[in-house]
Order: structure tokens, then sequence, then C-alpha cells
């Protein structure tokens, strides 16, 4: 019944059949405050003109351009927020502020730098003008220095898209077009459970033939970074009845279940065929990935299903390559890993290549890549000092020191 489950699959292939699954689980309103790690639903347009009216940038004196030769009088004072009282005539200026607006008739703001005060008295009519002001410009040449109405944006022009994804450099954007309360996608309600009779919680001392639960919290922290706070159901035994009520349990409160372990080929290895009993289709169970071969896809009643492997450096990958760009397209969003390139410091070199290949990696202060000191799978230990890792294809047993190598955080 599982044979063809049990055909191994290219890691591209599963990728995309997995992320073709992915449905969105609705929208909801939140404030532009907590916009960070959350997708937009629906696009943002900007309500004014940005900037809103033409605007000095410098401090210094408005004036008109053609008079830059000649003394000008200092009619006003513009402070940001205040509206200019005065039209700007021949050989007139205006002290103004960075951020105020530009007064009529100015076309040049002059910065205070390129501007000496000069003696009123140099003027034929000055018994006129008791509290006269006057100053020159004193520079070579210089930029209009404004900001005109609307050089950035225009009212009704789309800022931001629907399924972008949010970072703090977004916050400040929503609030100059006022966007105070955005439409975003919600998360998916997700479970984690891991499998295996071996496992102890973190908090207790193993007995013989144990070993404490690390995949759990793994997985909970991977997820607390993209935001999704994982509801947890604990660790089902290598017991067939306990692993399908626990999986159950867990399908009936949350649309997505990420499981560790029991997926691999041993004797105790329940999850495939309770998931198959539960009405879950499995899309693939194996992929032709090192690490992370046992990794299972699974859909049905509304639900998915995620087994990886039970190996820790394998479940990390594994919820990174497969798990993470699918919630991230169950929030309307199509996730492109960030890689960065870098050169390797050494060969580094594998053994067989019959499958696409992730090696943790670090990077040192040269900008070159070297491999960690990494056991296999189980040794979770490598990630502590890895920077990233890196894939080689399949077919490849060889990175000659030098060669240019793209990078993916983990
Ligand atoms: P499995 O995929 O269940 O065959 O497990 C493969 C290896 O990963 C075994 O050595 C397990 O003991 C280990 N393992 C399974 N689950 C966990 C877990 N939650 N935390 C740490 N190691 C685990
Ligand atoms: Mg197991």
């Amino acid at each position: 019944m599982l044979a063809k489950a049990f055909g191994m699959v290219r890691f591209e292939e599963a990728l995309e059949i997995t992320v073709n699954q992915a449905i969105v689980f609705g929208t909801e309103e939140v404030s532009f405050e907590e916009a960070p790690g959350r997708i937009l639903a629906s696009d943002i347009l900007c309500d004014m003109d940005i900037p809103p009216f033409d605007k000095s940038a410098m401090d210094g004196y408005a004036c008109r351009r053609a008079d830059l030769d000649f003394p000008l009088e200092v009619i006003e004072t513009i402070r940001a927020g205040i509206q200019p009282q005065e039209s700007i005539g021949s050989g007139q200026c205006a002290q103004i502020m960075t951020g105020a607006a530009l007064p009529a008739g100015a076309d040049t703001v002059i910065k205070v730098e390129d501007t000496v005060g000069e003696d009123p008295s140099i003027l034929p009519h000055t018994h006129t003008h008791t509290r006269l002001r006057l100053i020159r410009f004193t520079g070579d040449k210089t930029p209009a220095n404004i900001c005109y109405r609307g050089e950035d944006l225009k009212a009704g022009e789309m800022i931001l898209e629907a399924g972008t994804l949010l970072g703090t450099r977004h916050v400040p954007i929503l609030a100059t077009v006022g966007a105070v309360t955005i439409g975003v996608f919600r998360f998916p309600s997700v479970g984690v459970l891991a499998t295996g009779t071996e496992l102890v919680e973190p908090g207790n001392k193993p007995g013989v033939s144990q070993i404490r639960n690390s995949n759990a919290y793994q997985m909970i922290a991977q997820l607390g970074k993209i935001g999704i706070d994982a509801d947890y159901f604990g660790i089902a035994p290598d017991d067939e009845t306990a692993t399908r009520e626990l999986i159950r349990e867990a399908l009936k409160s949350d649309d997505i279940l990420i499981l560790s372990g029991g997926v691999s080929m041993g004797e105790y290895d329940f999850v495939p065929s309770v998931l198959e009993s539960l009405g879950i289709k499995i899309h693939y169970s194996r992929i032709a990935i090192q690490p992370g071969k046992p990794t299972l896809f699974g859909t049905g009643r509304g639900k998915y299903v995620f087994g990886l492997p039970g190996n820790p450096v394998s479940s990390y990958f594994t919820l990174e390559l497969l798990v993470k760009p699918f919630l991230y397209r169950c929030m309307g969003h199509h996730w492109v890993p960030p890689f960065q390139r870098f050169q390797a410091g050494q060969s580094i070199i594998r053994k067989k290549a019959d499958r696409l290949g992730w090696i943790p990696i670090r990077i040192n202060t040269d900008k070159q890549i070297f491999p960690v000191e990494y056991h296999g799978s189980a040794h979770i230990f490598s990630l502590k000092n890895a920077d990233g890792m890196i894939a080689i294809p399949i077919g490849i047993k060889v990175i000659e020191e030098g060669e240019w190598v793209d990078v993916r955080p983990i």
C-alpha cells in the first residue's frame, strides 16, 4: 500500500509538490506597529502626494536663483510646520528651516553655510528700513535644495504590494501614508509532535537507552522565528495506537502538523501508516537529499502533515528547506531564501553524490567559507558555529577551493 509513497523524489520536485498544496488561511487586520513578520493581504496605496508640499532640504535662505549675485533682504523666518506668510520678490529671501514649506516666488534654497550677513548701509535706501536684515550668497553654485511635492510618491500610487513580507523598514512607510490598520494573512495553526520511545523531555535526566527530545524545541524555535506560535503535543511513543491518538488529537486542533521521527524504514516507524489510516494522502516520503531522506509530506481532510526525520540536523534542514517555504506560501508569500555568494576557503569533498547534499558551513572574517566539524545528521552540535548551509548538487562530489558558492543562512 505504501509502495508508491516510498519512491524517492528529487528535492526540487518535493518542494514544488509541497508549495503547490499550500492554501491561505484567511486574513485579519492588525496595527501597522505589528507589521514586522506579517504578510500584506492587500495593496497599500499612498493617500497623498509625498512630500505633500515643496519643502526645503536645508537650513538656509529661500530666494530666486536669478538673485544669487546680489545682497538679499530677509523678509521672514519660516519654521517647519508653519505656513509662509510672504511671497519672495526680487532681491528678497526668507530664512527657512529644513522641512519647512517653500514660500511662493522662491525657486532655490541656499544653505546657511554658503551665506554671510551683509551690512545694510550698502543699500541706498537703508534709512527707510530701521531693522533691515541682509545676507549674501558666498558659494559658486548651488542645487535647488528643494524636495518637490510628489517627487517620492503621487497620491493613489501603489507603495506596497499584497504578498509583501513586511519588516521593520516598512513600518515608517506605513506610517507616512497613514496606513495605520493593515490587512495581513493569518498565521496557520501549527502543531508539533515528537515521536520516539527513547525520548525524554529536556528537563529530565535520560535513563538507560534514552535521549533528550531536542527536535520538538528546535522546530518550535524555528517556527517562532517566522512568527508562528506552535502548539506542542508532546512525545508519542513508538506504539501504533498511541501515535494515532496523538496525531488525531493534534489534527483536530491545528491546520498543519509537524512530526519528528518515525518516518524511516524501521520496524517501529508508524507515522506513514497511521497517517494513511487517518485519511492523509502521502505525496512523498523519501527525498533525494542528504541529510533528510526520510521526509514525508501528506495532505487530507483539509490538513497538512510533515514527517521530518528524527535526526536533529535533518529535521533542522528539512524544516528550513520544505516547511518554511510552505508556511510562507500559506501566508500568501512566495518566499525566496536570501542566498549570498562566498568563495570556498578549502576544497569540500563528499564520498557519495547520489543525493543533493546540504552541508553546514561557517564564514570567516575574509569572507571565505569552510565546513564545520560535522559527523552527520545526528550531530546537532555541528550547527553551533554554523553561519549557513551550502548545497552540493547530485553528481558532484567536490567543491574546489576558490569556487563561488551560494550560502543559505540557517
Ligand atoms: P527516527 O527518524 O525516529 O528513526 O530517529 C532517527 C534518530 O533521531 C534516532 O537516533 C532518534 O533517537 C533520533 N531522534 C528522534 N527524535 C528525536 C528528537 N525529538 N530529539 C532528538 N533526537 C531524536
Ligand atoms: Mg524513532
